[in-house]
């Protein structure tokens, strides 16, 4: 029997260690116009996409991710109509996002078509329901260019990006986020991956110092997915309304059941609460960015 090809994320090689999987199957591999594309069936994982040597999405645990990236913002928000996506490939995000009756129009612009197309085969859970979906509007565009010059305006941004690096590196930048600013309306909201602060965190001091300098409220929650690994997540916060991290646990939950009570296997009204509740060295981080000294750092 042929030996099981072992898949590794080299994403920290510069840390001096990788992750490996066993695929069972490689369901699909190549070199798109802009990465490299790996998609194989793990054992304990399911199917795993990788970009660049970086875990995407995994069946297994991509609840998780998606959930907190879409119902923190549009809950907190209240009055989401118009939301945008930029990035966020296999459309797990927008699978999410579309759950929110109240949401009129999502836009996602993804700058790599194959990873679109490729999803629609094999992860058919998430574009299946997307994409016949009238209020969805996809464009195939860097995000870059996409938020430097639409004419539309959004409620929430959701930046569901690869690493800073290849074409991903420029949504970590001010100027994206000054583009993402010009795009919102008053009371807006944007929310970004930004990495894993306890092996990432340039990725998100970077991230905060450039969002202090353009909103009222610059920060982080976070959430822990076990394929992304080091820990928890953080998920870059940044709105000119300060209120949307205060919306009561009572006021989500009402929120919530206006929307129709629709399925979650992680969000929840007080976990949404919790997840702005930081660890010390995180809101160390933050509060580094922000320009406030260590001592003075926000947990929660
Ligand atoms: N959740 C994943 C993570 O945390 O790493 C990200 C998932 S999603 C697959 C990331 C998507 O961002 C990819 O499909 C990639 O093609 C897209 N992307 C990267 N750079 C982009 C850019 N400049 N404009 C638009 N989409 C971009």
């Amino acid at each position: 029997m042929a030996e099981k090809r072992w898949i590794s994320e080299t994403l920290f090689d510069d840390l001096g260690f990788r992750i490996s999987y066993a695929a069972e199957r490689v369901l699909y591999e190549m070199q798109t116009e802009h990465q490299h594309l790996v998609l194989f069936e793990n054992k304990h994982f399911g199917k795993m996409l990788m970009l660049d040597g970086a875990t995407q999405v995994t069946t297994k645990d991509e609840f998780i991710y998606h959930e907190m990236m879409t119902h923190v913002p549009i809950l907190a928000h209240g009055r989401a109509k118009e939301v945008l996506i930029i990035g966020g490939g296999d459309c797990g995000i927008a699978e999410e996002a579309l759950k929110h009756k109240a949401v009129e129009r999502l836009t996602q612009v993804e700058i790599d078509a194959s990873v679109v197309e490729f999803s629609k085969e094999h992860f058919p859970e998430f574009t299946r329901p997307v994409l016949r979906n009238k209020r969805f509007e996809l464009v195939i565009e860097d995000g870059m260019k996409y938020v430097a010059e639409t004419e539309r305006r959004f409620d929430v941004i959701i930046v569901d990006s690869t690493d800073p690096q290849g074409p991903g590196a420029v949504l970590f930048t001010r100027e994206f986020y000054a583009a993402c600013k010009r795009c919102m309306k008053p009371g807006g909201v944007m929310v970004t991956q930004n990495g894993v602060p306890f092996l990432q965190p340039d990725e998100l001091i970077s991230s905060v110092r450039h969002f202090r300098k353009l909103f009222a409220d610059a920060g982080c929650y976070v959430a822990s997915i076990p394929t992304y690994v080091g820990g928890q997540m953080a998920m870059g916060w940044a709105t000119d309304n300060p209120r949307l991290r205060q919306v009561s646990e009572k006021t989500l939950s009402d929120r919530y059941e206006k929307a129709g009570r629709f399925s979650t296997k992680y969000w929840t009204a007080a976990v949404h609460r919790a997840a702005f509740a930081l660890p010390r060295f995180i809101a160390e981080h933050v509060a580094k960015a922000s320009g406030r000294s260590a001592r003075r750092a926000r947990t929660a």
